[in-house]
């Protein structure tokens, strides 16, 4: 079944909220001293039918990301068959079980929420299994998703169990260390909680150079993301608007 496209007046919609968000991010980069292809701009379209996804394909914005497995494998099949010669590059966030590696490494090309051994684990055998069976052709690119808080209910890895993690996924043959990830805690200032970041992100680089991303940043604090050094903004809400309530 061909899912149906956006109405004109959506992708119009669509568009006018890009240019916002593409502006917000030129200022912030200036205001940084950044260039502004420092930061790559992620959109996040959970919730949101294949057919905005289709829309922000084209419109050049090809970096997509999704956050539940079942949502996202339906959504990537969707998106291909409205845009066949699009070439979408998927990003799963949010909490992941174990059991759900195999599904995403048949699609995924970058996993943000890696928080615990046992999970990298399952991801590093999955895609290893996806790459035998021809089903995809790359290591999966990872960042590790860092608690900034220790609410274990938000996901992220602790602090103190990160060197740990940085290494395992350094050593892990089918994955490729990119950097970390963090949400600033809810209620906390976040230049406090992405400056934080920004140290861990450092000391992660100096070890493996090839960790140089940190994606901090969403809707509504990726100025302050920028200025601690985000090189990935994850942009839901300003994109393709309010989310229903989960
Ligand atoms: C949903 C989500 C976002 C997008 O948040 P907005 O405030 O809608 O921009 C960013 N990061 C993560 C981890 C998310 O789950």
């Amino acid at each position: 079944m061909t899912p149906t496209a956006a109405t004109p007046a959506r992708a119009e919609e669509i568009a006018a909220n890009l240019a916002d968000v593409r502006a917000r991010l030129a200022r912030a980069c200036d205001a940084a001293g950044r260039p502004v292809h420092d930061v790559r701009l992620l959109a996040v379209t959970k919730t949101f039918p294949a057919a905005d996804a289709a829309v922000l394909l084209d419109l050049g914005c090809t970096d997509l990301a999704e956050a539940r497995e079942q949502e996202a494998t339906a959504k990537v099949a969707e998106v291909a068959a409205l845009r066949p010669d699009a070439a979408p590059r998927w990003t799963v966030l949010g909490r992941l079980q174990r059991n759900k590696a195999r599904s995403v490494a048949r699609w995924a090309h970058e996993v943000q929420s890696v928080d615990s051994l046992r999970l990298l684990d399952a991801l590093d055998r999955a895609v290893g299994s996806a790459l035998q069976a021809g089903e995809r052709t790359d290591p999966l690119d990872v960042l590790l998703q860092v608690s900034l808080d220790s609410d274990p209910d938000r996901g992220g890895c602790p602090v103190e169990d990160l060197a740990a993690l940085v290494d395992r996924a350094a050593g892990a043959p089918n994955v490729r260390l990119r950097g970390l990830m963090a949400v600033a805690p809810l209620g906390a200032d976040p230049d406090a909680s992405f400056a934080r970041l920004a140290v861990l992100g450092e000391r992660t680089r100096a070890a493996h150079p090839g960790a140089d991303e940190l994606s901090a940043g969403m809707s509504g604090d990726l100025e302050r993301a920028v200025e601690h050094g985000s090189t990935c903004v994850r942009v839901g809400t300003a994109l393709l608007g309010a989310r229903p309530l989960a």
